[in-house]
């Protein structure tokens, strides 16, 4: 029998390629009649993310999941962009023509895959007539958010800026509490942001036959149920909505070296039971010299043991943060003498095993989705530190909607200018609370993990969600 092939276009991010992929194993090992071809480019400004891109797909092998690299622009000089985000937009653009021409000579073409910010390959789908699927790597009360603030935009002619104008709290129908305006992503309230990137995204998302979201319907059933209400996102009717999370990243490359990884693991098999606290803000994300030393102040007053994952800021805008060459001279001085007993400062780590180890008992995270997955999938309780994009809001909806966090911070926001340092007070305070304190957050967060992974198994609502995918796409051929 003919197979059903997929063309997934995803943008050269990690983090959306890595989930891309597990997306794509789990879609195959339900269906062996599906073909999956993913259309890789790489990001030329980005020589060490195209090096993680190729390591990862030389470790990727699976049957029924084929590779296809797009050409490189040969050069880009005179883009003059230096901003990811634009740089990707533009890019995106560039490689539409080509993904034109792959996509027309694929014979039986049953759709294309694509990732959040890759839209504009829906108008290649749309001349060729098969449907686009939409991999939202975010979470559904976002997603919800987003088109809400769509829709009043476009039908009732109500900006942001005119929504948030004298009010504390915005009522969306995508949460479950009231939201303050103080944790509205950037993204959003940053107009030039929204209108030049997010609406657009946000438009094109209705034209996609179907939103597949890396969440589970127990643990944003508000937001679940807000998609079948037409009355809230408008007179477009909404494609529908997969829940089939949680998704995660099990092949985390290692960029630590192995002796590192091993010394890094024996050292937490040596600690008691839910005793380190684990401190990692992604892998984006990185600090101020003196928001450094207030956080390790913090760790040290609170006497907890710890796991810090730190790193320098990027050496030039749009790039990653990187490991110290010095990690004495970032810290409060005496700082890994005193400690060396209870803790490890390190630079890269990989997540999901330390979250799954028996010696974590809390983590003090930025609220990035898929953390925030992998600490619930583990059943680990969270101080919450949001750092920039839409990680307020997770913060929000995990101290307050779910009861599965403390807060160290809900509306620190890196690109806020003169944002005030988060005091060390305030991280002893979130630490002692997570770790000694809230035993309902801990039960809560076991009660969710457990929940994390029934949704997946054969019976639970991701498994039926990602099988109601897949019949949708194999109907439509
Ligand atoms: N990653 C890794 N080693 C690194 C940096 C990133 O394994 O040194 C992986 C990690 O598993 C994570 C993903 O890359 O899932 C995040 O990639 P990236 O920093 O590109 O994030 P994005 O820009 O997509 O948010
Ligand atoms: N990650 C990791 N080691 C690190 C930092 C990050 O493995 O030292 C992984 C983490 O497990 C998660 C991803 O990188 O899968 C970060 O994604 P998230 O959405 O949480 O945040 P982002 O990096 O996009 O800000």
């Amino acid at each position: 029998m003919e197979k059903f092939k997929l063309l997934m276009m995803v943008s050269p991010r990690m983090g959306h390629l890595t989930q891309a992929l597990e997306l794509a194993k789990l879609m195959l090992a339900r269906n062996n009649q599906l073909s999956i071809t993913a259309l890789i480019m790489e990001l030329p400004i980005d020589p060490h993310g195209t090096a993680r891109i190729q390591s990862l797909i030389a470790a990727t092998n699976v049957e029924g999941l084929h590779f296809h690299h797009l050409p490189a622009p040969e050069d880009t000089s005179d883009w003059n962009i230096t901003h990811r985000m634009g740089f990707t937009f533009k890019l995106l653009e560039y490689q539409k023509p080509h993904v034109r021409e792959i996509a027309s000579k694929t014979k039986k073409l049953s759709g294309l895959l694509i990732d959040l910010v890759s839209t504009t390959m829906i108008d290649v789908a749309d001349e060729l007539g098969v449907p686009t699927y939409l991999f939202f790597t975010s979470g559904a009360a976002f997603l919800g958010l987003m088109l809400h603030f769509q829709t009043l935009e476009d039908e009732q002619n109500r900006g942001i800026s005119d929504l948030v104008e004298g009010v504390s709290h915005l009522i969306l129908p995508s949460f479950a509490e009231p939201v303050p305006i103080g944790v509205l992503p950037a993204i959003a309230t940053q107009k030039e942001h929204w209108s030049t990137f997010v609406l657009k995204w946000t438009r094109d998302y209705r034209r996609a036959k179907g939103i597949i979201v890396n969440t589970f319907s127990d643990l944003e059933s508000n937001a679940m149920s807000s998609f079948s209400l037409d009355s809230y996102y408008g007179k477009t009717s909404l494609p529908p909505v997969f829940p089939v999370g949680p998704i995660l990243n099990r092949s985390q490359i290692h960029t630590q070296s192995s002796e590192d990884y091993s010394a890094m693991m024996k050292w937490l098999d040596c600690q008691p039971k839910t005793s380190v606290v684990f401190l990692c803000f992604g892998s984006l994300a990185s600090f101020h010299p003196d928001q450094v030393q207030e956080i390790a102040y913090g760790i040290e007053r609170s006497g907890h043991r710890f796991l810090w994952v730190l790193r320098q800021p990027p050496a030039n805008e749009g790039g990653f943060p990187r490991d110290y060459e010095n990690l004495e001279l970032a810290l409060p001085e005496g700082f890994l003498d005193r400690t060396a007993s209870i803790g490890k400062v390190v630079g890269w780590v990989p997540q999901l095993a330390v979250l799954s180890h028996s010696a974590v008992g809390a983590f003090v995270s930025h609220c990035g989705w898929n953390s925030t997955l992998e600490s619930i999938f583990c059943g680990v309780p969270i101080a919450t530190w949001p750092v920039q994009a839409e990680q307020q809001l997770n913060a929000f909806q995990l101290v307050r909607e779910l009861g599965i966090a403390v807060e160290i911070s809900l509306d620190y926001n890196q690109q806020k200018e003169n944002q005030a340092l988060v005091t060390a007070e305030q991280v002893e305070k979130g630490i002692r609370e997570i770790m000694d304190v809230e035993i309902e957050v801990r039960i809560r967060v076991k009660e969710f993990s457990e929940k994390s992974r029934l949704a997946t198994k054969e019976g639970g609502s991701s498994y039926f969600a990602l099988g109601n995918l897949i019949q949708d796409i194999c109907s439509r051929s």
